[in-house]
Parts: C-alpha cells; structure tokens; sequence
C-alpha cells in the first residue's frame, strides 16, 4: 500500500514572496503566511524576542516571563517556552495576545526554509520543518526558477551556524527583480 502523502500548500509566486519577504527584512512589515490553523512555530522552542519599543506586546505579556536577552543592549528581552517548547501566549491551540503578538513572530515564515532549502534538525522544530516541506512555489517564468537557485547555492555556502539565520542571511544577500 502507498505511504500517505501529506497535503501540499500553496506557497504563491515565488518572485513576489522573495519581495516581500526582503522587505519584512528590512523593515518589520507584518509577513502574510497563510497559516491557516497550524501554530507549529509558536511550540518549536524558540526563544521570542521583544525589542524595547514593542510597547503594545510588553504590555500584554506578563513581565515575569521576559528576561533580558543575551548579547543584546538594555531593553532587550526574550520569552522563554514550557517544557514542551510552547511560549506560554499560546492558549487552547492559538495565540491569545494575537492583535498584540512581539515583531519576531510578525515577520515569522517557515516559506523560508522551503525556499533557501536550508534545514533545521533539532527535534523541537519538527513541526515547522513538516510544515515547510508542504509549501510549493509558483515560477512565473525561467529567471524566478534561476532565482531560486542562486538562493538555494547561497544558503547551502552560508557560514551562520543557526539554520534560521543561514535562510535569512542567504534572503537578505539575495537580489529581487525590480
Ligand atoms: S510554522 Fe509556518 S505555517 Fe505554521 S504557524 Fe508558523 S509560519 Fe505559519
Ligand atoms: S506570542 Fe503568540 S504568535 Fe508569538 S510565539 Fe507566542 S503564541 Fe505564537
């Protein structure tokens, strides 16, 4: 009998993600990932930074669960995760301070992974690797495909040993078509 195929996901043009993704880069605007009902990367164990002017998300989340984030001027903070690698805003399987929700998950999009190739192999972001291995572009033509490509031998050269870090660097190297 056939192994099950999980369902793919529309992950839309890939030359407009590209764009838009830049920019999210560059300066914070909100990424507009069809999530849908999955909440895998708000239990993958990560580490949620909140800069010092996110009024709105410091005043929603309790003060007890920031601490003052490594390597990072005063000011900065980090929320922590469970034991299971849950952040404790996520409440009966969704994000319960949403409207209010840090940057760092605003610009958040596993479509990085699908589209730099780069993996992420601790156990705790399993679920956003499942995710990611869903996503499928579209190609609008021959140069989106080369685009890729170049971005894809970016990520697998890249030196950052955080595969999040590598995906983006190779991201914020790579040129988008004007
Ligand atoms: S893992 Fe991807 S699809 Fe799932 S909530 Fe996070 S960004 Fe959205
Ligand atoms: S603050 Fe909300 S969106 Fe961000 S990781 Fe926690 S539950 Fe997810």
């Amino acid at each position: 009998m056939p192994a099950h195929r999980a369902e793919t996901l529309a992950a839309g043009d890939f030359a407009t993600w590209l764009g838009s993704i830049g920019q999210a880069l560059r300066d914070g605007t909100d990424s507009a990932v069809p999530c849908g009902a999955c909440t895998a990367c708000c239990s993958a164990g990560m580490f949620i930074h909140v800069g010092p002017d996110e009024a709105a998300a410091r005043a929603a989340i309790p003060a007890d669960l920031l601490v003052p984030a490594p390597g990072l001027p005063d000011g900065h903070s980090v929320m922590g995760h469970d034991r299971d690698g849950r952040c404790p805003m996520l409440v009966d399987g969704s994000c319960s301070i949403y409207d209010h929700r840090p940057q760092a998950c605003r610009t958040y999009d596993c479509r990085v992974f699908t589209a730099t190739g780069v993996v992420d192999a601790d156990p705790a972001r399993a679920g956003v690797m499942e995710r990611a291995s869903r996503w499928r572009f579209d190609y609008a033509d021959a140069a989106a495909r080369e685009q890729q490509a170049s971005l894809l031998a970016a990520a697998a050269t890249g030196q950052e040993p955080n595969p999040l870090g590598r995906a983006l660097t190779a991201i914020a190297m790579s040129k988008t078509r004007g």
